[in-house]
């Protein structure tokens, strides 16, 4: 008896749904202008998010990163990631974007990519680091985060980005329900970069690509692995400076495990490329962070 009445009511819900989109779209008068137009709602339900609206996004991400560290103004270094970074956009798997790179003021240790090209190191990051080849790595990793779309495939994902892909958000005079829009996005992309983290997959393939894209430049491979290594030591007990990487990346144990299999695919051996330690070394002496 039970049993019949849950039937009833189900059947009541479905039978109400139908009403509901019945009186919505009228399915039987449609004419063949009405199921062009319903397909297209249909794409453009989950349609990708375009180049000039993930560059948008990401100035608002920017943005926020620079406004809560702060950016470090020392031109010495500002020109070196620039110079390292530029050098290697033609080898990523996305040239034609334009890239910005730039440092926090900050001692934590840490690095970010926001979508549409903007990528930022931190001081901390850069006094632990020890060659150039190095900080290629680490730029070469941050560039393959933005050539494989990683924080937009998480955007995209989301229930947020269904809702809100009818709201164009590129533009420069954006109106309310798109600034409104953007302002969700910004969140949800603050939330993925700087408090959840990228997935560890995502992590594993840029560590692989930022290291295949440094070799191409002529940089040792290893100095991505040579950095992670030196982090190695503090998982057990994450001091203040490595705490959010830790919470926000896969273990440097795993990052470097992952990283030889790679290598050893490859047949690469350490020591083979440049790693300009030594001019790396004076930049640091010559330029304290
Ligand atoms: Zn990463």
């Amino acid at each position: 008896m039970r049993r019949t009445n849950h039937l009833k009511v189900g059947l009541g819900i479905i039978a109400c749904a139908v009403c509901i989109s019945a009186q919505k779209f009228d399915l039987k008068n449609l004419n063949a202008q009405d199921w062009l137009e319903v397909g297209k709602n249909v794409v453009e339900a989950v349609r990708p998010m375009k180049e000039d609206e993930e560059i948008q996004l990401g100035r608002q991400l920017a943005a926020r990163l620079a406004g809560t560290f702060g950016v470090l103004k020392d031109e010495a270094w500002t020109q070196e990631i620039n110079l390292v970074g530029r050098v290697l956009v033609p080898y990523s798997e996305r040239p034609n974007l334009k890239y910005r790179f730039a440092i926090l003021d900050t001692d934590a240790v840490n690095a970010y990519s926001a979508p549409g090209g903007y990528i930022f190191v931190s001081k901390g990051l850069l006094k632990q680091l020890s060659s150039e080849a190095e900080l290629a790595g680490v730029l070469a990793h941050e560039i393959a985060h933005i050539a494989n779309k990683d924080i937009l495939r998480e955007i995209q994902k989301s229930n947020l980005w269904k809702a809100g892909a009818k709201v164009a958000i590129s533009g420069s005079n954006l109106s309310s329900d798109q600034e409104e829009l953007l302002g969700k996005l910004t969140d949800a992309s603050w939330d993925t970069l700087v408090v959840k983290g990228l997935s560890k997959e995502d992590e594993f393939k840029a560590d692989q690509d930022g290291a295949k894209n440094a070799q191409k430049l002529g940089y040792d491979p290893y100095g991505i692995y040579d950095f992670i290594k030196r982090l190695e030591p503090m998982e057990k007990q994450p001091g203040e400076n490595v705490k959010i990487f830790f919470s926000t990346h896969p273990k440097p144990s795993a990052r470097t495990a992952e990283l030889q299999k790679f290598f050893n695919k490859k047949g690469w051996s350490p020591g083979t490329l440049a790693r300009n330690q030594d001019f790396y070394q004076s930049l640091k002496s010559q330029h304290p962070l």
